[in-house]
Order: structure tokens, then C-alpha cells, then sequence
């Protein structure tokens, strides 16, 4: 097999340690003589499996008692046509902080189909030519259902590390790329969606965490499916659950715990991205366009000055072993991502990478 190292943004690199894990009870799971994928959701079996994912997901978000935990399909783009579906009234109207590309997307999908979202632009571009969160935007409008925010915007490669007092407004959150990379307090929040297949598990399962005092508000008309209070009635097996992406989100929390939970998640997070930043600031080469303050932990997203060179950049990592580092497309430029399973060895092949490519372009 030949080695190379993986910064897609999602679905992504998963630890080695699961990868293998997996790949080892793949035809027998646990002396059933049957694969986790061969079992049905109702077996015993895989019961013990989706149990034992929320046990381990409240036990590293420290999810309090009066939240409910939700896997179901669909995923980020599902929940923006559930989360209006779920809590906003027929003629109600919902706040949306947009900070980047996901959480436009979430506005466009309760504007065009559900009902009044308004529009918060919460970024602009500095005086030094930085984009910035700004938290005095993400105000709250009176009689709002709830406010909206994506916490990790993955393509532009923005985190807001603060949050907004809403009052008893709920928070709704988009967590898809940062969940379980830092301690959060799960009590700021209403909801908490995220896809699973950045950073958690292959892609097929998305979590919603909602506060229990949240359910039951759903439209007539939102599909069962999509109906977080039908979704907790039925233990998320309404319909067949996505059986080995909850497998290995088991797998992985596992191994989260086994290294000592979110905080050592934290700890190298901070690692990998400050070595990445740091030496991306101290070139001429490359840039970044985004205000320290604000600059995402787990997808660093940066640009050649000399952007002619872009298809050479991605073709010359992909030679050097360095896989997924071209920018979204909806922005072009650079992104490496550097979620949980990426170890610090990931961040220093890839500062090396750049170093060289800068040196051969002087
Ligand atoms: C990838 C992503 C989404 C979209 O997820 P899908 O599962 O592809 O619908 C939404 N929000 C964020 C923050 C993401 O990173």
C-alpha cells in the first residue's frame, strides 16, 4: 500500500487504529459469524453498537440528561430543511448568521422553501485585507424561533471560537467539521447537527443533539423522516439507520476516549493548524486571507500569492504522497484539513511540502 497523506476535507482520513479495527471483525464482528453490515439494526448485536456510540458521544461532549441524540440520514444539507421544518412556525421568522458558505446554504434552504429567515452577515474583510468574524452582527431579531450558525465553516476556513448571546432565543448549530475536536458546552445550544463524515465516520450519518423542550414543534407537513420528535420516539430506527457509518463513529469515539477525549483532541488541533499558520505567515509565498483570531483549527485554507501556479501546487504534492489539498470550488485556492485522526506528523509533511515548493519557485 503505498503511503500517502490525506487533507480532503470530507469524507476524510479516519485513524489508522479504526481503519484496522474494522477491516479485522469486517467478516465476523465479534465471533457472530456475520459483518456488522450483515446484522440487522435490530439485533442485539447492533443495538449494543448504537447504544454504546451515544453513551460515548454524551460522555465526551458532555451532553446533559435533557438532550436527546438523534442518527439519522440526509445529512448537513438534510438538517437545513429540518431545522426550519422542526422549529420554525407557519408565519415565524428565524435568525441566520452566515459566516461563510455552509451557513448560506442553510439560510438559501429556509428562505426558499420553509419561510422568513434574515439574512446577519456576520464577516467582512479588514483593513488588512483579512476576513473577520464580527460577533456584534449576530444579534438576535425579536420574536425569533431561533438563530442559526455553522461553527467551523469548512470551505472558507473559518471558526468562531466565541458565541453569541441569544437569550432564550435557541442556538441552532452546525458543528459537520468540528465536532469533537474541543470542549464545547452543549447547554449554549438548542441543537447541534452534524454530518458525520468529517472527522467521525464515513459519510452516510448525520447526529442531531437537541435540547428535549425543542421537539414536538415540527410542521404537519414535515416528513416523518425528517421529524426529530418521530426520529426520538423511535430510538432513530423509524427507518433503517445507516448501520456501518454508527459502527464506526463507535469505533472512533473509542478511540477519542482512549487518548483522553476532546481535550488531547484540543491540544493536538492546536498543534497541527499553529505549525501550518505559522509558517504560512512567515512567507511571502503563500497567504492567508483569514484574521488570526478566527482561523479554522482543523481546515486551513490558504493561497499561492502566485495563483498560476495552483495546478502545479496540487499535481506536485499529489507526487510527493499529499492527497486533497486543492481549495472547494466554490473558492478556489488552497485547503488542507487536519481533523482528529490526522496525526502532527500530517502537519509537518505538509509545512515541509510547502517550504520546498516555495524554494523551487523563487
Ligand atoms: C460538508 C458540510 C455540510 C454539508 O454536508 P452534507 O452531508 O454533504 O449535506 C454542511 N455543513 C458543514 C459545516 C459542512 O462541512
Amino acid at each position: 500500500m503505498s503511503k500517502v497523506w490525506n487533507y480532503y476535507a470530507g469524507p476524510c482520513m479516519l485513524p489508522v487504529e479504526v481503519m484496522e479495527k474494522a477491516q479485522k471483525e469486517f467478516r465476523d464482528f465479534e465471533g457472530t459469524g456475520m459483518g456488522v453490515v450483515e446484522l440487522s439494526h435490530r439485533s442485539a448485536e447492533f443495538m449494543k453498537v448504537a447504544k454504546e456510540a451515544e453513551a460515548l458521544l454524551r460522555e465526551l461532549l458532555n451532553i446533559p440528561s435533557n438532550y436527546r441524540v438523534l442518527f439519522e440520514q440526509g445529512g448537513g444539507r438534510g438538517q437545513f430543511a429540518a431545522i426550519p421544518l422542526n422549529l420554525l412556525p407557519e408565519n415565524g421568522h428565524a435568525d441566520y448568521f452566515v459566516t461563510g458558505h455552509w451557513s448560506r446554504c442553510a439560510f438559501k434552504e429556509c428562505d426558499e422553501h420553509f419561510g422568513k429567515a434574515i439574512l446577519h452577515e456576520c464577516t467582512f474583510e479588514n483593513k488588512d485585507g483579512l476576513y473577520e468574524v464580527d460577533y456584534s452582527k449576530m444579534k438576535v431579531t425579536e420574536g425569533a424561533a431561533y438563530a442559526y450558525m455553522c461553527i467551523n465553516e469548512t470551505v472558507n476556513g473559518i471558526e468562531s471560537f466565541e458565541l453569541p448571546d441569544t437569550g432564550d432565543v435557541p442556538l441552532i448549530a452546525d458543528m459537520s467539521s468540528d465536532i469533537l475536536t474541543r470542549p464545547i458546552d452543549v447547554s449554549k445550544f438548542g441543537a447541534i447537527i452534524f454530518g458525520v463524515q468529517k472527522n467521525v465516520a464515513p459519510a452516510g450519518m448525520t447526529v442531531t443533539i437537541v435540547r428535549e423542550d425543542l421537539l414536538g414543534k415540527a410542521r404537519k407537513y414535515c416528513p416523518s423522516i425528517m421529524n426529530w420528535s418521530v426520529l426520538d420516539k423511535f430510538e432513530s430506527m423509524y427507518n433503517t439507520p445507516c448501520t456501518f457509518s454508527w459502527y464506526m463513529a463507535c469505533l472512533n469515539l473509542k478511540w477519542i476516549k482512549s487518548l483522553g477525549g476532546v481535550k488531547e483532541m484540543e491540544r493536538r488541533n492546536i498543534a497541527k493548524s499553529k505549525m501550518v499558520y505559522d509558517y504560512l505567515e512567515s512567507s511571502d509565498f503563500y497567504r492567508v486571507r483569514i484574521a488570526a483570531k478566527d482561523r479554522s483549527r482543523v481546515n486551513c485554507v490558504f493561497n499561492l500569492k502566485d495563483e498560476s501556479l495552483n495546478d502545479e501546487f496540487v499535481a506536485e504534492g499529489k507526487k510527493n504522497g499529499l492527497v486533497g489539498i486543492k481549495g472547494h470550488k466554490v473558492l478556489g485556492g488552497m485547503r488542507a484539513s487536519l481533523y482528529n485522526a490526522m496525526p502532527i506528523e500530517g502537519a509537518e509533511v505538509l509545512v515541509d511540502f510547502l517550504k520546498k515548493f516555495a524554494a523551487a519557485h523563487k
